[in-house]
């Protein structure tokens, strides 16, 4: 079985959000059971050829995008002690800029259609071509949502599985994008309430096998929970072709016994690492060395829809209850600026890192006591399986795959806390709880073992991935 697995991201070499860290693990963990998996991305301008030893594979096409005839290159790169290949989309007009889809500003680039357009049809060219042979095509969120499709016009007798990392973002798009698409396309294309096209929800609709990253995001998607009507009609179409499979994570990448960021490594049956990456983690946050108040750490793009409304409603009270809290993400500005105003009001207490920073990341999950994911959805998550890594517990929401991954805490079990509905008050509550077992000294250490006892390597996850390529045609 030949697998070709296409991402927008792909972690380490590039990296928005989770998708990256699932297209740079899962495949990997499907070798065991294929032929060959090979990942294809577009090879955007800040990857570091050197440091990757990427490498030209002397492949070159031309794709028509209108009346231009628009060229690209295909490099490779093969991970250390991986049987998988890399395989990147050179092209200087698309992917040579700097960043992943947003200009430095935040702002998307204005030609995001055509980049990622592009990208499927080189990636149907080399498919097409022979250049790659595909058995099962793995596409993963929108900017890969149109290729199923294009089998189809193209009779290309591939199997299209489509894994749904957020259906918020659909990659909407017009009948001028649709004119650069092969002819005979628009023939198999629905529009949406808004006239528009959305390529998540082509994906739906032309996918053989559909998954979503937890079978609790699952659930709620055939619900219709935050899905408009349009889209639940479509979804439900595609009932019997739809499931959920819980991310895995790299265990190695995020170890507090093996990760290279982590000062002081440590395991669940030797604690005294943690307590020395703590007190790293608050003299690098320039925050009041006090190693027994309560740690909280937060990673995340800064987006409405990970609950900082909540949080903040939230910083100054637990603030005046001697808890610390230390922030890292980038994102909206508004609640960049929020964040600002509360650690200019509490200097010793709040920290707050405006940028995307991977060591310093790895430091909050060995060093934080406790994790806030407070996401009003969530289709998996991969912080609070971190954090569980680390010993650093999560309080989170229960909703999608925080609810399928996070046990609610009880004397003798359960690995974190979680709360319903998403209101301030119910996540004071489970604040509150979190912070009266972090009081027991004995109840948090057989909380904290509890949680790096958890098992989230991908093989389970990638055995229920190579069942369903295997299940329908
Ligand atoms: P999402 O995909 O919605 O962003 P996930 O929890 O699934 O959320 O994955 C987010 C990934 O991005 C995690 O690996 C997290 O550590 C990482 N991440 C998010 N923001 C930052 C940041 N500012 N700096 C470093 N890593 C970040």
């Amino acid at each position: 079985m030949d697998i070709v697995f296409v991402s927008a991201e792909v972690a380490p070499y590039s990296k928005a959000g989770g998708l990256a860290d699932v297209a740079g693990s899962l495949p990997q963990a499907l070798t065991p059971y294929a032929g060959s998996v090979r990942v294809i991305t577009p090879f955007y301008g800040d990857i570091d050829r050197n440091k990757y030893q990427i490498t030209s594979t002397k492949i070159t096409g031309q794709i028509k995008m209108g009346k231009e005839s628009v060229p690209y290159e295909v490099f490779q790169s093969t991970p250390q002690d991986s049987e998988m290949l890399i395989w990147f989309i050179g092209c200087d007009q698309y992917y040579s800029r700097p960043g992943i889809y947003t200009e430095a500003n935040g702002e998307g680039f204005s030609d995001n259609n055509n980049r990622y357009f592009f990208f499927q049809l080189v990636v149907l060219d080399l498919i097409r071509s022979g250049s790659v042979s595909a058995d099962i095509l793995h596409c993963n969120d929108h900017h890969t949502g149109l290729l199923p499709v294009l089998m189809k016009v193209a009779k290309i007798d591939v199997k299209t599985v489509f894994t749904i990392h957020n259906f918020l973002y659909h990659g909407h798009f017009s009948d001028v994008d649709l004119s650069l698409l092969p002819e005979g396309t628009s023939a198999y294309l629905q529009t949406t309430q808004w006239d528009n096209y959305s390529a998540l929800l082509e994906a739906i609709d032309h996918s053989q096998v559909i998954t979503t990253v937890s079978p609790g995001y699952a659930r709620e998607l055939l619900d219709g929970e935050n899905v408009d009507d349009h889209s639940l009609t479509r979804i439900k179409l595609a009932a019997s072709r739809f499931s959920g499979i819980v991310n895995g994570i790299d265990q190695e990448y995020w170890s507090p016994e093996l990760d290279d960021f982590t000062p002081f490594h440590f395991n669940k049956h030797d604690l005294e690492g943690k307590r020395k990456n703590k007190r790293e983690l608050l003299i690098k946050s320039g925050l009041e060395l006090d190693l027994d108040a309560p740690v909280f750490g937060s990673i995340s793009r800064l987006v409405e829809n990970k609950g900082f409304l909540l949080i903040l409603d939230l910083l100054d009270e637990f603030v005046e209850r001697g808890a610390k809290f230390i922030f890292l993400g980038s994102g909206n500005p508004e609640i960049a600026e929020q964040l600002r105003q509360a650690c200019n009001k509490h200097p010793r207490h709040i920290a707050f890192d405006d940028g995307f920073n991977e060591p310093l990341a790895h430091l909050i999950e060995a060093g934080s006591d406790l994790f806030l994911m407070p996401s009003r959805f969530e289709p998996c998550g991969l912080n609070q399986l971190y954090s569980l890594r680390y010993g650093t517990i999560p309080i989170v929401h229960r909703t999608g795959g925080l609810g399928d991954t996070v046990e609610p805490w009880t004397a003798e079990t359960g690995t974190g806390f979680l709360f319903q509905p998403y209101k301030t008050k119910e996540l004071r509550q489970a604040m509150d709880q979190a912070l009266h077992v972090y009081s027991s000294d004995s109840l948090w250490k057989a909380l904290m073992v509890r949680a790096m006892s958890q098992d989230f390597s991908w093989d389970r996850s990638a055995r229920q991935y190579y069942q369903l390529y295997q299940d329908r045609k």
